[in-house]
């Protein structure tokens, strides 16, 4: 038997019993006559006590550890004489009276420590390593919990969990398809699913209303920000659903889970909010409502100062950073270089001063008086001591530029609390994006994603301005789901595509098994993906879902402890009929 306990349960009062451990050494303290060590495994630490008095021979096997050796260790527990409060396990030592090692280690390449200090690269190189961290496991394990969670609340809801196949034919999520050539079928591709959605549509249309499963879903994007080629969601698909019913269904989910997982109770129901007025006074799809800062149109009452710039404006905004009126010249010259940067785009930045003394210094005190910023106060609810800030130009850009000014100006403040969480949703999305260079339409959600019922008929005059039956639930900022109710019918979803610019036999050729599948008796259906990586990131506190998956890819999409992506031999190519044309 390798262990009677694990590192992390022994007590006071398991003193005196006889114990087997194993584990891994985290520590060693030669004191000369005593040497200590710190036996590690996922449930703890426990300190081993080896007195050469008592046993020298014991005490010289010692001698020939190293960190992260795998040792077991045979001996009684004993009082410890100067106990440790902050260890569980602080109490008591292991008096060893035999000693295996089970495993020899090389010097890790970094220290098996919270605060390592091995870097990002060498972590992942070494991520079996980099896992054996507490902090990491930290988030592994809760990513084990809330899976189990989920499970549970679903099931008892009625659920059923189905897998559905990874080897396809491409799926319309907006980004590139992983493509898997077929050795059998010489010259053909298979596709990674972007996501089930089809598949689970195709379940609703077999009878089985209630499906969910945590399941891959691979995307090939160019790099962003803490994107993985691989990442899981939680899939679910409803049948007999309107809207509010999904709605509710797992506003459940995440209250549960809030419950749960962080002990916070939401007993009232999620704000929800239109997509246009989410824009508009957030100038975001997915806000961060831990604070207000909301946006003021202040395009009327900065007009008619001879102030070109605001004068010639499609829209001029602004919001109120409470409290920085202090801000000194080098501070407002920073933030307005931090707008011009590439990813806010803006122009520039006006701001206003609102004096503790009730006076206003302006950027553009040229051209408005006392009493023009005065009205821009009103307009944007600002005090003595606040910093007025605004941009101008179109209405889109100006709006999303100040959102993300909006979220810098949280940062500054300190209005983004770890601890605190904000969820909402965000309905009626529009159906459609317009490509400004082409002109294409494309669908905001996905193709199967329904009109508003009462919108239905301007899909041939006003495609436009339709609005969806999509939401999206949204935590501090994040995105953490986002479904729709779907079209369940083949002529609608024939427009849908020819919108979208597939020909009929693009669309046929692509989706005809779903359509053909409309004609059986399709059940009125709806659903949600959550990404569940993000969601355990946010409730871990981690910045970067990678933390949270246990074999991440690093930013360049690589896994550099296998290296992969890799070449494959000339005989596997040849198998699969295809040659390497290099550029
Ligand atoms: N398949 C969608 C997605 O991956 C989610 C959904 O509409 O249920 O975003």
């Amino acid at each position: 038997m390798y262990r009677t306990h694990n590192c992390g349960e022994l007590r006071q009062s398991d003193v005196n019993s006889e114990v087997t451990l194993s584990g891994w050494v985290q520590k060693i303290r030669d004191l000369g006559a005593m040497t200590f060590i710190d036996l590690r495994d996922r449930y703890g630490i426990t300190q081993l006590f080896f007195n050469k008095e008592d046993n020298s021979e014991l005490h010289s096997q010692t001698e020939k550890l190293g960190r992260e050796f795998v040792i077991q260790v045979k001996g009684k527990v004993t009082e410890r004489s100067s106990k440790n409060p902050d260890m569980p396990t602080g109490d008591i030592e292991i008096t060893v009276s035999e000693l295996n090692v089970l495993s020899k280690s090389d010097v890790p390449p970094f220290t098996i420590e919270d605060e390592t200090d091995g870097g990002e690269e060498i972590r992942m190189k070494y991520r079996y390593l980099d896992l054996r961290r507490a902090k990491v496991q930290k988030g592994i394990i809760l990513r084990n919990r809330m899976a189990q969670e989920i499970r549970q609340y679903l099931i008892k809801n009625d659920f059923l969990e189905i897998e559905t196949p990874f080897l396809i034919k491409s799926t319309p999520e907006g980004a590139r398809d992983f493509v898997v050539p077929s050795r059998m079928a010489e010259g053909k591709f298979y596709a990674l699913p972007q996501s089930p959605q089809v598949f689970k549509q195709l379940l609703m249309i077999g009878g089985y209303d209630k499906y969910f499963q945590l399941t891959k879903c691979f995307r090939d994007e160019d790099f962003r920000s803490d994107r993985q080629p691989e990442f899981t969601q939680i899939d679910c698909e409803m049948s007999f659903v309107e809207r509010d019913d999904i709605l509710n269904l797992f506003e459940g989910l995440a209250k549960h889970m809030f419950k749960e997982i962080k002990n916070i109770d939401f007993t009232e129901p999620f704000v929800r909010i239109a997509y246009d007025d989410a824009m508009e006074m957030y100038g975001s799809d997915r806000p961060d409502l831990r604070f207000d800062m909301k946006i003021s149109d202040l395009t009327e009452v900065v007009k008619g100062n001879n102030f070109k710039v605001f004068d010639d404006a499609e829209f001029v905004g602004a919001i109120c950073a409470e409290g920085l009126a202090g801000y000194s010249r080098k501070q407002t010259d920073k933030l307005i270089k931090w707008v011009q940067r590439p990813q806010i785009g803006a122009k520039g930045l006006v701001f206003a001063k609102y004096n503790e003394d009730g006076t206003f210094k302006s950027s553009v005190d040229k051209f408005y008086s006392q009493e023009d910023l005065k009205k821009w106060a009103d307009a944007t609810n600002a005090k003595p001591g606040d910093l007025i800030l605004l941009m101008s130009g179109s209405k889109r850009k100006t709006l999303l530029a100040l959102g993300e000014l909006r979220l810098e100006m949280g940062n500054r403040l300190e209005l983004r609390d770890d601890n605190k969480f904000a969820p909402l949703w965000i309905v009626d999305f529009p159906l459609f994006e317009k490509d400004e260079e082409t002109g294409q339409m494309h669908a905001v959600h996905h193709p199967f994603t329904s009109p508003k019922k009462d919108q239905f008929h301007l899909i041939e005059t006003n495609p436009e301005n339709i609005k969806a039956e999509a939401y999206d639930l949204v935590v501090n900022g994040n995105e953490i789901g986002g479904g729709s109710i779907r079209i369940h019918d083949t002529e609608l979803q024939e427009k849908m595509f020819k919108i979208l610019g597939f020909t009929e036999e693009e669309a046929k050729a692509q989706f005809g098994f779903l359509m053909n599948a409309f004609k059986y008796g399709a059940p009125p259906h709806g659903g949600i993906a959550f990404g569940f990586d993000r969601w355990v990131a946010l409730f871990n506190g981690s910045e970067s879902i990678r933390d949270v998956i246990a074999f991440p890819k690093n930013n360049a999409g690589r896994d550099i402890m296998i290296d992969a992506p890799s070449e494959i031999d000339a005989e596997q190519l040849k198998d699969l009929s295809l040659a390497i044309v290099r550029e």
